[in-house]
């Protein structure tokens, strides 16, 4: 039988530091009553980041992700630290992209008889 180790208390928000890299992220309430843990002093424009992904403040301190779509052109956004830990792989950012990826992956497979690509010619002297 161990000591019961101290569970980490829950504060009002505030930084804490990332288990994967170290690195200090900011705790913030969420508007759905949970925390996101986000990267500090990060505040990319809202339409450089992907949809689900664009955290911005409201006036009472708390996030929620930006559903305004299009994303108003001078709206800033905050990010999740993990998009940008060094020690966590990065997430699925463009899902239908991947699904893109996924389904020409297919279309080769499917493929019975592959040509591959002509090679390179060289250019023919003009002169
Ligand atoms: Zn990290």
């Amino acid at each position: 039988m161990g000591l019961l180790e101290e569970q980490p208390r829950r504060l009002g928000g505030g930084q804490s530091r990332c288990p994967y890299c170290g690195l200090p992220q900011d705790r913030v309430a969420t508007l759905e009553q949970d925390w996101v843990l986000l990267e500090p002093d990060m505040n990319p424009l809202a339409h450089t980041v992907p949809a689900e992904h664009r955290w911005i403040e409201l006036s009472d301190g708390r996030v929620t992700v930006y559903g305004v779509c299009p994303p108003d052109q001078f709206q800033r956004c905050r990010i999740e630290h993990r998009l940008a830990c060094p020690a966590q792989p990065l997430p699925d950012l463009w899902p239908w992209l991947t699904s893109l990826r996924g389904e020409n992956a297919r279309q080769v497979e499917r493929r019975d008889d592959p040509e591959p690509p002509p090679p390179p010619e060289e250019w023919p002297d003009a002169g």
